[in-house]
């Protein structure tokens, strides 16, 4: 069966994927560690390195599925609170009352760009766009706003806002492990800055500039229209915020190439067949993998989308990549 997207209509991809993802969402996480061998969580936890989660943080983890970086990304926010509340209660400065934007433009606090896999894309500075909220989508667990304050007058000592974070995800069942890994999860189980969204990235269901940040995981692979989940990421987020996309990429040292397309094509379906009963669902994965676009060519449509200082690092020699851009 050849799942190519060319062959197959933008509606059909969009009702294949929910049929894949229904499929897999009990297996999923298995499957990931198996086909992976673990290191989706190194993966992950290098997208969260990278993001610099800060105290007051609001979050957005789009196609975030079972919740895996959304919630790294909780634990993060919390540790940098929690940070901050020693820092104040022994009397020393506060970074901003529970909120610190990110920087696009200091290297000296930019991890992304001191590592030996990092390749740097180029940045350019054309205005940004922005488009008015779409639809609306179904809340499946909702939260409150956290305890959130408005923030006091700078003299002052302000009190710290609680950050919270989204899960969004088009499909139910997947958010529904996510749920249920949460509620098993002790530090983060009842947390009401959590939340779980039903929505499609291509028309989120949220307004103008709601969040600091934005992540997508393994997700913008399965997305029909990817330049319309890349307005929405930029339309979503507050000047200054800012998108981070992990995804597979393009392996290119020959040899290693051609091995890694042996492993994919041949061991991850009959992994999935044995594992999840679903080798189909796994071979439409690795196809999606082999179209989706290398390093250089993503990065460009990332600015194309508008964002700013774009930024891409290769891990494990462009099994994966990280990219990052800024709402400037
Ligand atoms: N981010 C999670 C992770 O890294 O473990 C899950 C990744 S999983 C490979 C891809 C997810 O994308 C699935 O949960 C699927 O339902 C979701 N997805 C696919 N198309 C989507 C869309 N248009 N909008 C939102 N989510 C989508």
């Amino acid at each position: 069966i050849d799942f190519g997207f060319r062959q197959v209509p933008r509606d059909a991809k969009a009702s294949m994927v929910g049929q894949v993802f229904s499929s897999v969402a009990s297996s999923y996480d298995i499957m990931n560690d198996l086909m992976s061998g673990g290191l989706h969580r190194l993966w992950k936890d290098r997208l969260v390195e990278s993001l610099r989660p800060f105290p007051g943080q609001e979050h957005l983890d789009v196609a975030g599925g079972t919740g895996d970086v959304a919630f790294r990304v909780l634990r993060a926010i919390r540790a940098a609170e929690i940070e901050e509340r020693i820092t104040a209660a022994a009397g020393g400065r506060t970074s901003s009352g529970g909120r610190r934007p990110p920087s696009p433009s200091s290297p000296s606090t930019d991890p992304d760009k001191n590592t030996t896999d990092t390749n740097a894309a180029s940045t350019s500075s054309t205005s940004s766009t922005s488009s008015t909220s779409g639809t609306s989508g179904r809340t499946i667990t909702s939260s409150s706003n956290g305890g959130r304050t408005a923030a006091g007058p700078s003299t002052a000592p302000t009190p710290l806002v609680p950050g919270r974070v989204v899960v969004c995800d088009i499909n139910p069942e997947m958010l529904r492990v996510g749920q249920q890994k949460a509620a098993a999860a002790s530090d983060i189980a009842g947390d009401s800055g959590l939340s779980f969204v039903e929505g499609n990235a291509e028309v989120l269901p949220f307004p103008d500039e709601s969040f600091d940040s934005y992540t997508i995981a393994f997700g913008i692979r399965n997305v029909t229209d990817r330049r319309a989940a890349l307005r929405e990421a930029l339309r979503v987020l507050k000047p200054g915020g800012r998108f981070m996309c992990l995804e597979f990429s393009q392996v290119t040292q020959p040899g290693l190439r051609e091995l890694y397309d042996m492993y994919s094509f041949t061991v991850i379906p009959r992994m999935g067949g044995l594992v999840a009963n679903d080798s189909a669902s796994y071979q439409y994965l690795v196809e999606s993998i082999r179209k989706f676009p290398d390093q250089e060519t993503f990065a460009r449509m990332v600015e194309e989308a508008g964002f700013r200082a774009v930024t891409y690092e290769s891990l494990t020699a462009g099994v994966v990549a990280i990219h990052s851009g800024f709402k400037l």
